[in-house]
């Protein structure tokens, strides 16, 4: 007998990309964690405190998002003012932040990501208590990470390392939601010796270090003096151990460049589908996973308008088509699946984007009875092709809802909206 809190029944279950789905099936939860999945016939029978019957719904885990700001929710449409939307639009803005106006920021992007289907991100920025602090009262499961920065930027120097030392006494206290990181910000705004403390404090304390990496050609041209090399090999050179590293974008890489973060063990790539087709260079997603890399897909911020990592699916698999020419077959719906779910989840060491006993109680509630999920074919065509935020009926984390009938649940939307509003204002005033 499994004894559990809730049990849901009656649904098709989609439990991870490389099983098929199930039907009519049952997922046990005790307290955060699901305790059993399965068809009824084939597993122990469930006694459970409540149960829901989810019959003609699909389930599958949250979405995990391997890169996030945020707070630059704010920033929505900035790309389109011209400027590099780093160096140009968002530094000079983010000089206005404060730790309650990131708060706030925060908590409108936590609030759009969950309403998307995404259970997890992995978010980079600075005031990462007030990130911390944001998606833990909307109940969206992150980690989160101080964005280090030695030189330019807003809130660089010293203090953003003692700001994280901070952080991480802080939180890593196992909150049930948040999760530090480290997170220097690229290797041409971090000096060496800062990125190599990043590096060996994450390989200690065991956790993540995000970065963004060979994202610019400013990157390349500041590397290139600095060291000779390019990024992806300057970083590669450094001596920091094997902390598990998330690195976003790698836009500016070769083909040796490409080897190297394949061979790298504990390195995952984050794939940006709009972002990058936006800015015009892309991650070599498909050829990178091809020679046996990670690569996870994300949102990142400007140029892109939407928190939602679900609408960047269909994205990822269009773009890395056309760009190697191969069209469907290079990236396929099934490794996209995996990009958003357990590639990232394994890169964040959580367990989560999947659904099986002892995984965190993460997971998405899809309707099936609209024109669009007509015929349901195969769960990854259909989860990266043809379903989309709309379809979401429910959204849980960690065993709670967050998301029903397609509402957040037990926040003030209202209040989040007008909070965001006045922190826009301040951000962007004259
Ligand atoms: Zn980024």
């Amino acid at each position: 007998m499994i004894e559990a809190d809730l049990q849901l029944t009656g649904a098709t279950i989609w439990p991870s990309a490389d099983r098929g789905v199930i039907r009519d099936g049952v997922i046990a939860i005790r307290k955060d964690r699901i305790v059993a999945v399965g068809a009824p016939v084939a597993m122990a029978p469930v006694r459970a405190t409540k149960s829901i019957d989810l019959s003609g719904f699909l389930i599958t885990p949250g979405l995990v998002d391997a890169h996030t700001h945020l707070a630059l929710s704010v920033a929505r449409g900035a790309t389109w003012r011209g400027g590099h939307p780093v160096y140009d639009v968002f530094w000079p803005m983010e000089r206005r932040l404060d730790p309650s106006l990131v708060e706030s920021l925060a908590r409108l992007g936590a609030a759009e990501a969950l309403l998307a289907g995404t259970t997890t991100v992995n978010d980079h920025y600075f005031f990462a208590e007030a990130t911390a602090t944001a998606v833990a009262s909307v109940g969206l499961r992150a980690v989160v990470g101080e964005c280090v920065m030695t030189g330019d930027g807003p809130w660089s120097g010293r203090e953003s390392v003692q700001r994280t030392e901070r952080f991480l006494s802080e939180w890593l206290k196992n909150d049930p939601l948040v999760t530090p990181s480290i997170a220097p910000h690229a290797p041409d705004t971090v000096d060496d010796k800062t990125l190599v403390w990043c590096g060996r404090r994450a390989a200690e304390l065991d956790v993540l270090m995000h970065l963004h990496l060979a994202q610019s050609d400013r990157e390349v041209d500041v590397i290139s003096t600095r060291a000779n090399r390019t990024p992806v090999q300057h970083l590669r050179s450094l001596r920091f151990g094997e902390p598990r590293i998330l690195a976003a974008h790698c836009t500016r890489t070769d083909s040796a460049d490409l080897d190297t973060l394949a061979r790298w063990s504990q390195m995952t790539v984050a794939f940006c589908p709009t972002v990058h087709a936006l800015d015009g260079r892309v991650l070599a997603a498909a050829d990178l996973h091809d020679l046996g890399g990670r690569v996870a897909v994300a949102t990142d911020a400007a140029p892109n308008e939407r928190r939602s990592l679900h609408s960047e699916l269909r994205v990822a698999g269009a773009v890395q088509g056309t760009m190697t020419g191969k069209g469907a077959a290079a990236f396929p719906p099934s490794t996209v699946w995996e990009a958003a779910t357990e590639v990232p989840a394994a890169a964040l060491g959580l367990p989560v984007g999947a659904l099986r006993a002892g995984s965190f109680a993460d997971l998405v509630v899809w309707r099936t009875d609209r024109p669009n999920t007509v015929p349901f074919v195969d769960p990854a065509v259909m989860m990266v092709g043809a379903l989309s935020d709309r379809d979401i009926e429910g959204v849980m984390v960690g065993g709670q809802w967050r998301v029903l009938d397609g509402e957040l649940v037990g926040v003030d939307v209202d209040e989040i909206v007008a909070e965001a509003r006045r922190a826009v204002q301040i951000a962007w005033a004259d």
